[in-house]
């Protein structure tokens, strides 16, 4: 049987933080709760995915301990889902946002000077890792080299997420974006974080608070998921 491959999904926000709240009083980790969960249950029915939330109903969750939980296991993909604001009432439409390379050089570097730090990393890295242990520059490469391949994945994977968005959400680009997120900064795990429309504006906001839109929305990732990881991994597999 063919390994699992573990999606964290980390539906943003909960308990005290609320996240944005609009003039309706419509708050972010309502939304953001519901499609995840949804997501988790398009996941768990998937033979291809093994999917874990940061939470699943709504208690606040430091960040440290939704990085915590990176550090300690082997999780194939972070998924962040968020639901955008904006002074600017007519602003619309769904973005994804990855990691910048500065960041995770800091990170990198960070890990590597910090010899108490802890982080769960696949076998063949881990064994490499552990075999340069007074080798600082290789131990560097090793990780930067796993960061290339992550970044990559994470371009990837979000062009395979804007084709299915196309078909439901306004998009201004069809690119990630960058940025400097804790959230997203684990040195062991790829990741993404999806803003699903804007709260503040008020036809996407009339639709994100409806069951049938968040379904779309979190059919629409699992979709992405499913042909990025059917297509990239399986493919190889039976190529060998
Ligand atoms: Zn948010």
């Amino acid at each position: 049987m063919l390994k699992k491959f573990i999606i964290l999904i980390d539906p943003g926000h909960g308990g005290q933080d609320p996240g944005a709240v609009n003039s309706l009083g419509l708050q972010e980790k309502k939304i953001t709760l519901k499609i995840g969960i949804k997501l988790k249950n398009l996941l768990k029915n998937s033979n291809l995915f093994y999917p874990v939330l940061t939470r699943n109903d709504d208690s606040y969750v430091s960040l440290k301990k939704r990085r915590d939980f990176l550090k300690n296991n082997h999780v194939s993909f972070l998924i962040s889902i968020h639901v955008d604001s904006s002074k600017k009432k007519y602003v619309s439409g769904a973005s994804i946002w990855i990691t910048t390379n500065e960041r995770m050089h800091r990170e990198i570097n960070n890990f590597i000077k910090d010899t108490k730090e802890h982080i769960y990393f696949p076998k063949n890295i881990q064994n490499l890792i552990q075999n340069k242990k007074y080798d600082l520059f290789l131990k560097k490469t090793i990780l930067d080299l796993q960061f290339n391949n992550f970044q990559k994945m994470e371009i990837n994977l979000s062009n395979y997420v804007f084709q299915q968005f196309k078909k439901i959400i306004k998009l201004d680009k069809i690119t990630p974006n960058y940025a400097s997120l804790g959230i997203l900064s684990s040195i062991n795990t790829p990741s993404m974080l999806i803003e699903t429309g804007f709260i503040t504006n008020f036809s996407e906001e009339k639709k994100l608070r409806t069951d049938e839109y968040q379904n779309k929305i979190a059919n629409a990732i699992y979709m992405g998921l499913k042909n990025y990881f059917q297509d990239t991994f399986l493919s190889n597999l039976r190529d060998t």
